[in-house]
């Protein structure tokens, strides 16, 4: 198999299917596991390893004062990313050209706290904009595209979209990176119930988008399927103190095991899993904003 589709299998597998982000010694394991010489990332920016004519991958990363603030200053629209040209290494932005040239697809490596990135994967190199030195990325998926597979220099054309394409189109940018950053803070368990199955979980937003949500880390909370259902529906609230609120007539109900302890239970409890630093956890304007929607419906 040429490097490009093992990279791209062997990620495919490691993300959960785009489900979840990676840490950077996740992504280290692709060498040892795939038994591969060339690794997939580099400390950061453009990858172009040695004997290959395009970039691997690019990468941008996450400083460490702006932990649960992501900025979307590069995203042009969903689907679409734009990425700056590196002053001093003009190799490496030939690694870019030549994947814009020849349709080489690319692994873009969007970091979404210290240490983690969500992968994209194909990515193509749409557009280069010289005057302003940088490079259209699409991340829509390259559906039906045809790509080439640089062996070297030698180029082989093989067919890379549909498979891997279902996940990029799936979920949008904004909230791929949303969820990566809450499933993060809250290590992957409810806020209410601390269950940790990742495929069980979302990421909830506190203020709804309609409302001026943002899709920052402390408008999210980590719910299961059915703690944010009954979330959303105002069966169940979350105080500004993190106290647990059900609504008093489902409260009064007498039915199976799902609503006593699923829902009757936590009733006056506090949230199980708040992230640990401050600065992550919700906020509590918008804890009591939401609330009181909460109390009106009960
Ligand atoms: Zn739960």
């Amino acid at each position: 198999m040429l490097f490009r589709e093992v990279a791209f299998e062997w990620l495919y597998r490691k993300s959960d299917k785009g489900s979840r982000s990676l840490s950077r010694d996740e992504i280290g394991d692709f060498k040892a596991e795939t038994n591969s010489s060339t690794s997939l990332i580099q400390q950061q920016g453009i990858w172009v390893p040695k004997g290959f004519s395009g970039a691997v991958s690019v990468t941008t990363t996450v400083p460490s004062g702006r932990q649960g603030r992501l900025s979307y200053e590069d995203v042009l629209t969903d689907g679409y990313v734009q990425y700056s040209f590196q002053a001093t290494n003009e190799k490496h932005n030939d690694g870019l050209r030549r994947a814009n040239k020849y349709s080489i697809p690319l692994i873009y490596f969007r970091g979404i706290a210290v240490g983690h990135y969500d992968a994209y994967f194909p990515v193509y190199v749409d557009e280069i904009r010289e005057t302003d030195r940088k490079a259209l990325l699409d991340l829509s998926g390259g559906a039906q595209r045809m790509g080439r597979v640089d062996v070297g220099f030698q180029e082989t054309t093989v067919s890379v979209g549909p498979r891997y394409g279902e996940q990029l189109v799936r979920t949008r940018l904004h909230q791929r990176a949303f969820r990566s950053t809450v499933m993060l803070a809250y290590k992957s368990r409810c806020a209410i119930c601390a269950l940790g199955h990742g495929r069980l979980l979302d990421a909830a937003h506190i203020l709804r988008d309609s409302h001026g949500g943002s899709p920052e880390v402390r408008n999210g909370l980590a719910l299961c399927k059915i703690h944010h259902s009954a979330y959303d529906a105002n069966i169940l609230g979350v105080d500004p103190d993190y106290r647990i609120h059900i609504r008093s007539d489902i409260l009064q109900e007498v039915d199976g095991p799902m609503l006593r302890h699923g829902l009757q239970e936590r009733d006056g409890e506090v949230l199980r899993v708040v992230p640990k630093a401050e600065n992550l956890r919700p906020n509590k304007t918008s804890l009591a904003t939401r609330f009181e929607e909460f109390t009106i419906a009960g």
